[in-house]
């Protein structure tokens, strides 16, 4: 087993707390590492390095020298995508022809922030007095925590990652105690690449203390927060005590909506995709699947054909389809959730069991559910469960397809399947969601932005304006020639 020791300074510095969790492959539920589990003498160990950082030779870096290391850092680790793919799957189960695809794709996000580090951001304003010149810059916060779960470690840290540093911010992680090896393994990479020490540290442990910590912690400037719903209102009203910038990439629970003027061939895929992709865990899983009566049947039909037909194995094999459950916790959630859709009355057309693979018989493996007859207040519809369970609902029009999916404390994407050009755009200016995907499902990507309306979220991930998000706005007036003529009038 090997051990792992928090990532500070560009260096593995052992815990002072000196406890360490363990690691766990969800696909034969060994542990196969431990990392440590730090304690509030490591968070003010960490904070200090990533102060000092900011004050240090970083702040001096022009934004060319953090554009010119971003895309040197990018060329790293997409030398190491397929590594870092490995890693995130022995942690969470996840596909590793998904995963690999993801970590290709890095070098473009850090690409495109080491593009806009240098583009133009400040203004000068026309004020209201002749002889003042006015004018604004954007300045980083200092220190960003950036707060990850298990389900896309690296792909959620790269999305703070790119915009924070290429604003000139330094940057603590804390991915989640299911998933830490894959970050502690990207930030030696990044330290291998010539970034100052102290930039970029790497904290591990349980949410508590290590992740709340960070959230009070004065020296921490900003919260970087991608998780759960529950876990982002306690960290906006502990932020809230030192009034700390926060942005929160919560829950959901979207509804892809089939119309029945759809190419159901190319929708199935989208259904599928939406929800078994991944096996559901994403944030924006397509878990209420909304059909309009006219085809109803036959979605449902085809749908739990294809549930059925679905290859749950090895992740790391290129011809599965859905690996596991991340973690012991995360199974038993989906497993009672499957009880639960069942005693409110919910009709299970495909799955709604465990799986046993063969040679990883402890293998945490749910065969990809579908549950019909679905009514929208139920807690299958209402609840996010992160996992791969579709609730088919049915509605009668558009209007009633609008209602139903906007009936939700989340927003945080939606899909619509129309061969209506017309109804594509009028249904998605109506729908309270972040992301509307139009005939495709689960896109997204850095050139625009990511995040949830409602319980989903505050604030935008990604696109041009994820830049702002990791700046403060300063205004500054210069005289020229104005003089103050009324000391107790600032207008004169
Ligand atoms: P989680 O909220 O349990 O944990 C996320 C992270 O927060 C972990 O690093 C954890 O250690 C830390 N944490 C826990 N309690 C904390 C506290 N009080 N203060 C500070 N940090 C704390 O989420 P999870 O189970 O790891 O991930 C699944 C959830 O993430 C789902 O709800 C899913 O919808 C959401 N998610 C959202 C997005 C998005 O972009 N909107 C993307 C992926 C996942």
């Amino acid at each position: 087993m090997q051990r792992y020791e928090l990532f500070i300074d560009n260096k593995f510095t052992a815990p002072l707390s000196g406890e360490y969790l363990p690691v766990t492959n969800p696909a034969t539920q060994t542990a196969f590492a431990e990392v440590p589990n730090a304690s509030l003498a490591d968070v003010d160990r960490v904070v200090a390095s990533s102060r000092a950082a900011f004050e240090g030779e970083w702040s001096e870096w022009r934004a060319a020298d953090r554009a010119a290391f971003l895309i040197d850092f990018g060329r790293a680790i997409g030398e190491h995508a397929e590594e870092l793919a490995q890693l995130q799957v022995d942690e969470n189960g996840k596909l590793i022809r998904e995963m690999v695809g993801q970590a290709k794709l890095f070098p473009e996000y850090f690409n495109y922030y080491a593009g806009l580090a240098q583009a133009p951001t400040g203004t000068t304003n026309a004020v209201h007095l002749k002889a003042m010149l006015n004018y604004t810059v954007r300045e980083p916060l200092g220190v960003v925590a950036a707060i990850t779960p298990w389900n896309s470690p690296l792909l959620l840290l790269v999305w703070k990652l790119g915009p924070a540093l290429a604003a000139g911010n330094t940057v603590i992680a804390k991915p989640s105690e299911v998933t830490p090896i894959s970050t502690l393994r990207f930030a030696e990479i990044a330290a291998e690449t010539g970034l100052p020490e102290g930039v970029f540290n790497v904290i591990t442990g349980y949410g508590n203390p290590s992740g709340t910590a960070l959230t009070t912690h004065p020296d921490v400037a900003k919260i970087a927060f991608t998780g759960s719903t529950s876990t982002g209102q306690a960290i906006m009203s502990a932020a809230g005590k030192s009034l700390k910038s926060v942005s929160l990439e919560l829950g959901g629970k979207s509804p892809n909506i089939v119309f029945e003027d759809a190419d159901l061939e190319v929708a199935m895929n989208g259904l599928v995709a939406g929800i078994f992709g991944a096996s559901g865990q994403t944030c924006m899983a397509g878990s209420r699947i909304l059909v309009q009566e006219s085809i109803y049947d036959r979605v449902v039909e085809e749908l739990g054909r294809r549930a059925d037909a679905i290859k749950v194995g090895d992740p790391q094999k290129e011809t599965t389809e859905m690996g596991t459950i991340a973690s012991p916790q995360q199974y038993e959630k989906v497993l009672e959730y499957i009880e639960i859709a069942k005693n409110e009355g919910a009709r299970l057309v495909a799955g709604g069991r465990s799986e046993t693979v063969e040679g990883m018989e402890r293998g945490l493996f749910v065969r990809p559910t579908v549950f019909a007859d679905v009514d929208n207040s139920m807690q299958i519809a209402q609840e996010e469960v992160f996992g791969p369970i579709a609730s088919v609902i049915k509605f009668t029009d558009e209007a009633d397809a609008i209602r139903i999916a906007n009936d939700s404390q989340f927003g945080l994407a939606a899909g619509v399947w129309t061969g209506n050009p017309q109804r594509s755009h009028r249904v998605a200016s109506k729908l309270r969601a972040g992301t509307v995907w139009i005939n495709n499902y689960r896109k997204t990507g850095y050139a625009t932005s990511f995040g949830g309306y409602k319980q989903s979220g505050v604030g935008r991930e990604n696109g041009a304006d994820a830049l702002r998000e990791y700046t403060e706005e300063k205004s500054v007036w210069v005289d020229m020639g104005q003089g103050v003529k009324d000391p107790f009038n600032p207008r004169a």
